[in-house]
């Protein structure tokens, strides 16, 4: 049926039903009259979406799930959700987003993208559906020999890391993710369909990398292929006595007359509050199968090590492989980030500070049985002059920054009513990081969308011009806001 005769159909029932009660029980029913999935609590497929989501907080239950399998149904499920005039919705990609009410809604509704994973292969372009994750999207592409800028974790999504940037093992070399796409397929306010790139809506374009749910439904992602064999590349569990030669090796390798293009990967510092444990690991990679490369030889070479799994491998093996562990993990998650300049002491300076306070702050959450990580990577350069803008506020430069570092702070833990102690002491590390930073004259103003906080500001991050040329984007392409007032998840325009 054509998207228009089922949106008036949906109307005419919706007539009857909203007339009586302008509810959000009234468009489940009248957005179940015209599309077949529509799943209500109880029924197994509901169920299924909500307990697919990997973080325990994000397990909300809507009035209903829409899954559509087309973007005809997609377009259909906006048209039903914008003339109810209020019933308040989500979307949802992969559902790794830690952030509460992101990808899900209680006494909602929440479009489950999950149905649309189809992946094809058309030369150098792939069109990946919007609810696929990455794993979908490797073990496509490299029986081909090819591959794309993507996750480093296999159960993530495209749809969410896309269109908030994007740091793939490929970055350092080619740069964000959504700098890859070549086209998106977008659903409108407006319930049309629309294809938008660099000819074709051009402003949309560049607001859709970075600007996430604020514009519309992205229902395909045509990313740009490229030719890739093996990498070498993982994970190495360190002694505990060691944390401090690997933040040496880290600043080291972030030092950016060194910098190697096919050098990727991060340190993780890991405190379990239960065994009262410090473990520092690595996970890195380089994009050619070479062994031993002299870039990440420092960090290869700290010592001593418990477990070393450097090996050849597909990048679609090692996600597939680092998905077992997150799969398994199942927790609450809380998560922040902060970016700054490498210098020869700033590592060691936040290391020491969260390593003096986090076993206090595990204890008196005890009962909780947290876990903190703080892990250290490198942001993407910004992009090349002469490439296609995107939003996060990196001006294309023909000098591009190579030393910035991102951190990441994670509590993971197993009570709820741990949420906003552990919350406030993630607000208080960014504070103080972001202090030392300052002190050292080295903050810089980008927060990583794909890693804030619910209380963060990513989009200010990206620069007040930035942020005002997004707003117009968003006015002309969706005039009513249906994205900023029906979609309360997210990190909001307006
Ligand atoms: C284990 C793990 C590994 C990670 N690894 C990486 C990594 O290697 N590189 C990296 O850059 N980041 C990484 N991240 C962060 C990741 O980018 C974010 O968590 C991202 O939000 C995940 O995308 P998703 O589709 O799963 O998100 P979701 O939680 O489903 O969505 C995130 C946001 O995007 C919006 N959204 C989803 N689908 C659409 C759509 N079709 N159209 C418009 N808006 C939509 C949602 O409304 C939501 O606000 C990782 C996260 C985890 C938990």
């Amino acid at each position: 049926m054509h998207p228009s005769t089922s949106y008036l159909l949906s109307w005419i029932i919706l007539g009857a039903v909203v007339a009586s009660s302008d509810t959000t029980t009234s468009t489940c029913d009248a957005l179940s009259s015209v599309l077949s999935d529509v799943f209500f609590p109880e029924s197994d497929i509901y169920n299924a979406s909500i307990s697919s989501y990997p973080f325990i907080q994000l397990r909300l239950h809507p009035t209903c799930i829409v899954r559509p399998k087309t973007s005809q149904d997609v377009s259909i499920a906006v048209n039903v959700l914008r003339e109810s005039g209020c019933t308040k919705f989500a979307v949802r990609g992969g559902g790794h987003n830690a952030n509460a009410g992101f990808n899900n809604i209680e006494d909602g509704v929440t479009i489950d993208m999950q149905s649309m994973n189809a992946v094809d292969v058309d030369k150098e372009v792939v069109r990946v559906g919007a609810g696929a994750i990455w794993q979908d999207v490797y073990d496509v592409v490299e029986p081909r020999n090819l591959s794309v800028l993507g996750g480093r974790i296999g159960v993530v999504g495209v749809a969410g890391l896309t269109t908030g940037g994007g740091i793939s093992f490929f970055s350092p070399e080619r740069g964000w993710v959504c700098d890859s796409v070549v086209n998106f397929q977008v659903v409108l306010a407006s319930g049309d369909i629309v294809d938008v790139n660099a000819t074709s809506r051009p402003d949309l374009f560049a607001g859709l990398k970075g600007g996430q749910n604020n514009f519309g439904i992205v229902t395909r992602f045509d990313l740009k292929a490229f030719p890739q064999g093996p990498i070498w590349g993982g994970r190495i569990a360190f002694a505990p006595e060691a944390d401090t030669a690997l933040v040496s090796a880290f600043t080291e390798f972030k030092n950016p007359h060194k910098y190697d293009p096919y050098a990727a990967g991060w340190v993780t510092l890991r405190y379990n509050g239960s065994t009262k444990q410090f473990t520092p690991t690595s996970i890195l990679w380089y994009t050619r199968p070479e062994l031993k490369p002299g870039a990440l030889a420092q960090m290869t070479e700290v010592g001593p090590q418990v477990m070393n799994g450097m090996q050849e491998a597909y990048a679609g093996e090692f996600t597939r492989n680092a998905s077992l562990v997150v799969k398994s993990a199942s927790s609450r998650t809380i998560w922040a980030t902060t970016t700054f300049h490498i210098s020869p002491t700033i590592v060691h300076h936040i290391h020491s500070l969260w390593k003096s306070l986090v076993p206090k702050i595990c204890e008196t959450y005890a009962y909780a049985r947290p876990t903190s990580e703080l892990t250290f990577q490198s942001l993407p350069p910004s992009p090349q002059n002469g490439s296609h803008p995107n939003s996060l506020g990196f001006a294309p430069d023909s000098t591009p920054e190579k030393d910035l570092v991102f951190l990441q702070i994670i509590f993971y833990f197993w009570d709820a009513s741990a949420t906003e102690g552990l919350n406030n002491a993630l607000k208080e590390f960014i504070k103080m990081f972001n202090e030392i930073a300052e002190e050292e004259g080295v903050k810089h103003k980008y927060i990583y969308l794909n890693f804030a906080a619910w209380f963060q500001d990513p989009l200010g991050g990206y620069g007040k011009e930035q942020v005002e040329t997004l707003r117009h984007v968003a006015r002309k392409y969706d005039p009513e806001g249906l994205f900023q007032e029906q979609v309360v998840g997210g990190f909001k325009l307006f």
